[in-house]
């Protein structure tokens, strides 16, 4: 279906999150739904020879269907999962050696900026954070020693497009860079990085793929088979590997990804609609909107947008405090992608780490507010946020 100009999305993206790495085959048991298998260890036929398992941290069959169901989504060939998206952030992050430099998009989720500027700067990497929504500047951040770009696109919260493919030519030009793409606000239900020249596609599971608010866990997924083979090693050596349960829950959570994201987008386009014309917002920054300075842009790398979107309320502090406490049926609270609607105050909250002057540069103000909108009625989400805004000028 295609939605408002966006890209077409390719049939069979449902069926291959019901199907793929589910067979029932691989089962002796035949059962339709993967077990949550807890072992820690496998029976080996002989020293070494055994049926591709052999120690829970390096290799886990509830795990392994997840990572391959995760890999057929972004038309990927191997996924890997991680015990959260900043475990998987770390493992990506320990490909590079001490002398390394990293360009990173200045607009970044507020965890991953402060694994950046807390943790692996003490290891001797350094970085260049640059406003990658103007290719040239990644191009001009390029040193002789620069061994990897993190770019994020819709970013967080401001929810800025970066041109995956323009900055994967840029890239590309030098054989040692690796690009990295979190696509965590879009899931790949709606943007597949790989197929624009990413190198690695970064999730946070925790958020859109999963769904339900009730798991941490993170994922790459790439095609080359030498990345694959260094990452998969970390997997196991840095051994932040998630729990067999919890890839049972994120597996069940694909099957409806599909249905979520366009329920998602639908909600989340009528709120942007519905503030766009509100006497106490400011500006609406939603991707999706012609108002959005890159919606082209946005329409011609995604297949559609998610729930995601920040606007500005008239005011300051005080006025984000009383509007975001009277809300009811939204819920105050950090991360994004569930179910449920969430809102928050990135400036208090997720980006709380960041220098109060490079957030004030960036547009990361006291009154800018950060909407989740999740599956429920928009006409009553609407509604919640109709009183929330009287309330604050009661
Ligand atoms: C949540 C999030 C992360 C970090 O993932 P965790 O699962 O919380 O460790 C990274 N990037 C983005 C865009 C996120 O929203």
């Amino acid at each position: 279906m295609s939605v408002d100009g966006y890209l077409m999305q390719e049939p069979g993206f449902a069926t291959k999150a019901i199907h793929v790495g589910q067979e029932p085959e691989r089962w002796s048991s035949s059962n339709v739904v993967t077990p949550i298998v807890l072992s820690t260890t496998f029976k080996q036929q002989s020293p070494s020879q055994h049926k591709g398992f052999e120690y829970g941290r390096s290799g886990n069959p509830s795990r392994e269907v997840l990572e391959q169901c995760l890999s057929s989504l972004d038309n990927g060939k191997y996924g890997l999962c991680f015990s959260s998206g900043l475990a998987a952030a770390t493992t990506v992050i320990s490909l590079l050696s001490a002398g390394d430099h990293i360009v990173v998009m200045d607009d970044l989720y507020g965890g991953t900026y402060e694994l950046l500027t807390e943790v692996i700067e003490r290891r001797d990497i350094t970085f260049t954070f640059v406003d990658a929504r103007y290719p040239e500047r990644v191009a001009s951040a390029i040193q002789r020693n620069t061994r990897m770009v993190w770019i994020e696109t819709p970013t967080n919260p401001l929810m800025g497009i970066v041109d995956i493919k323009q900055v994967s030519e840029i890239v590309h030009a030098y054989e040692e860079i690796i690009l990295v793409v979190d696509n965590t606000f879009l899931s790949s239900y709606f943007q597949r990085p790989l197929m624009l020249g990413a190198d690695i596609v970064f999730y946070s599971l925790t958020k859109y793929l999963n769904g339900h608010t009730d798991v941490l866990m993170g994922a790459l997924v790439m095609n080359s088979n030498e990345l694959h083979e260094r990452l998969k090693f970390l997997q196991n050596s840095l051994g932040a590997v998630p729990s067999p349960f919890e890839c049972f829950m994120v597996n069940r959570g694909l099957k409806t990804l599909a249905l979520r994201m366009e329920q998602h987008m639908k909600n989340g386009l009528a709120i942007g609609r519905y503030l766009e014309k509100h006497p106490l917002v400011d500006k609406v920054l939603h991707p999706g909107l012609p108002s959005h300075p890159q919606h082209q842009l946005a329409k011609s790398q995604s297949y559609g947008h998610s729930g995601m979107l920040s606007f500005y309320i008239k005011g300051g502090l005080e006025e984000s405090q009383k509007f975001l406490s009277s809300l009811k049926v939204f819920t105050l609270g950090a991360s994004l992608g569930g179910f449920q609607s969430l809102a928050m105050l990135s400036s208090q909250m997720s980006h709380a780490p960041m220098p109060i002057e490079d957030r004030i540069r960036l547009g990361i103000t006291d009154n800018l507010i950060r909407l989740s909108v999740g599956l429920e009625e928009a006409q009553d989400l609407i509604a919640d946020l109709d009183q929330a805004f009287k309330a604050t000028v009661s």
